[in-house]
């Protein structure tokens, strides 16, 4: 059997992919595009360039998901994470880098691993055979976008997210909020109440409407033009369209009973679906936006029960090529249809250069371990790389699945701590505690496997 690997993409997670594949003894080729084939968002011909920021955000290992994931990628000798060190520049808690000498670096430690080489090529179709990763970011080529949406099915890759806001559901005022399916449809007691219902009055309506109107929003880049479809406009243009759309649309209030004021029948309902299998996050139905995220914080604490609401994530509208991956890929990563094809990066429907990079690292091993006839052991789901990778295998909710940042929402709960804000402290130390424990222990049991 072939010992090469084949990487599309020479991102953040194709070249984390290919050192961790490289370093298991595997032949890897980085096939990348740039400079020959652009994107709207590179600058240059570098592996690893950062499109946009030069944060890879928190650090803090302790009480930060994204700080945990640097750990654990630093643990697992990460490429990314070690060259980050090397060029770092101060930035309070954030790990901020000097970014072209960075790429600069991931480049030239890629080219002289004596097991890796780079063609700079573009690929256009998937391969039948042979090990690949494809790892070709939010802006995959037009060619190769089409390869994938042939294999996939159209529905099944999106060419934009469209990322409605997601809170933690234990910030949430139930004494205010209260859990219900319009009409109370549902066979079960489980589906009559799964949504989250917010209710309005008038004054509360218009006022929102107001700020809603008024919120700083981000523009779309040059070449990023914004193709969304009616069903998934931003909520500011719908307001813009009448002050009442909102109320026939997204907050419309009927078929919904407060049981805090049952006589009082609220003016407009904000609805929040369940985001995950582990019940721990909640998305604002229809509230997908271009405000800014200072904005929508402002505007979306004005919705009773959401005064202190915490945001794992905010929302946002933009060029983004994604899978389904809930419903194609399996646990390690391949596509189900076609195994000899793994995904890793942006592409699986994690959102960022940080979780790109760390679903890169996964692929790679999973890959090397696959050609060397390694048993690798399960990702446990209480690490960072665990959750998740477990939330865009599975744990999240296919039909509505975008785009997703690591956050303590998708860690299972430990037992017996204080929910809400007061006990947060506590609480994510736990988890991290936990999560650095069972991720050594991996990486322990990976080694022995392999040995
Ligand atoms: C405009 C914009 C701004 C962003 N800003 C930020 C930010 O500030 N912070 C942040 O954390 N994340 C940001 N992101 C998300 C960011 O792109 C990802 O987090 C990260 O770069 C994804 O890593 P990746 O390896 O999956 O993709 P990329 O880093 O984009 O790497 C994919 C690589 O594949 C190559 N490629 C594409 N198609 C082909 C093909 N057919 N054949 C060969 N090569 C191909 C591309 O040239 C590219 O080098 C932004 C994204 C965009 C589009």
């Amino acid at each position: 059997m072939t010992k090469t690997l084949n990487i599309i993409g020479g991102g953040m997670a194709g070249s984390e992919a290919a050192w961790q594949a490289a370093n298991q003894g595997i032949s890897v080729v980085i096939h990348e595009m740039r400079p020959k084939v652009g994107t709207f968002a590179h600058q240059t011909g570098n592996l690893g360039e950062m499109v946009c920021s030069n944060s890879f955000r928190s650090d803090d290992n302790e009480q930060n998901a994204v700080g945990l994931l640097h750990w654990e990628m630093r643990q697992a000798n990460g490429l990314i994470m070690n060259i980050a060190e090397k060029h770092r520049i101060p930035a309070g808690g954030a790990l901020a880098v000097d970014r072209e000498p960075f790429a600069e670096s991931v480049t030239a430690a890629l080219k002289a691993h004596p097991n890796i080489s780079v063609s700079y090529d573009e690929i256009t179709e998937l391969p039948d055979d042979g090990h690949w990763i494809v790892a070709t970011g939010p802006l995959t080529s037009d060619a190769l976008s089409a390869s994938i949406a042939k294999a996939t099915g159209a529905e099944a890759l999106a060419f934009f997210d469209a990322i409605a806001p997601i809170i933690y559901f234990d910030t949430i005022d139930m004494s205010q909020a209260w859990m219900q399916s319009r009409y109370d449809k549902g066979e079960t007691e489980e589906e009559r109440t799964a949504y989250l219902n917010c209710p309005m009055d008038k004054a509360q309506y218009e006022a929102f409407i107001d700020a809603l109107m008024a919120a700083d929003k981000t523009q779309f880049k040059d070449g990023e033009t914004a193709k969304y479809f009616d069903g998934c406009l931003p909520v500011e243009v719908m307001a813009e369209r009448g002050r009442e759309t909102l109320r026939f649309g997204p907050m419309k209030p009927v078929g919904l009973t407060n049981p805090h004021a049952p006589d009082d029948k609220p003016y407009a309902v904000v609805q929040l679906r369940r985001d995950n299998a582990l019940g721990t996050l909640y998305n604002i139905v229809g509230f997908q936006t271009k405000m800014t995220y200072g904005a929508q914080k402002e505007v979306l604490r004005m919705i009773p029960g959401l005064e202190n609401a915490e945001f794992a994530r905010l929302g946002g509208i933009h060029r983004n090529t994604f899978l389904n991956s809930p419903t194609l890929l399996t646990h390690d990563m391949k596509l189900k249809t076609h195994p000899n094809l793994r995904f890793a990066g942006q592409i699986t429907g994690v959102e960022g250069y940080v979780e790109s990079a760390a679903m890169g690292l996964l692929a790679g091993r999973m890959a090397a371990a696959e050609i060397n006839g390694d048993d690798l052991p399960a990702v446990p789901q209480v690490t960072a790389m665990g959750a998740l990778v477990s939330h865009i295998t599975g744990g999240a909710d296919a039909k509505t699945f975008q785009p997703m940042n690591v956050n303590f929402g998708l860690f299972p709960p430990v037992d017996g701590l204080k929910g809400g804000r007061k006990g947060r402290k506590d609480r994510y130390k736990a988890y991290t505690d936990r999560a650095k424990a069972e991720w050594l222990g991996w990486l322990g049991q990976e080694k022995l496997a392999a040995e």
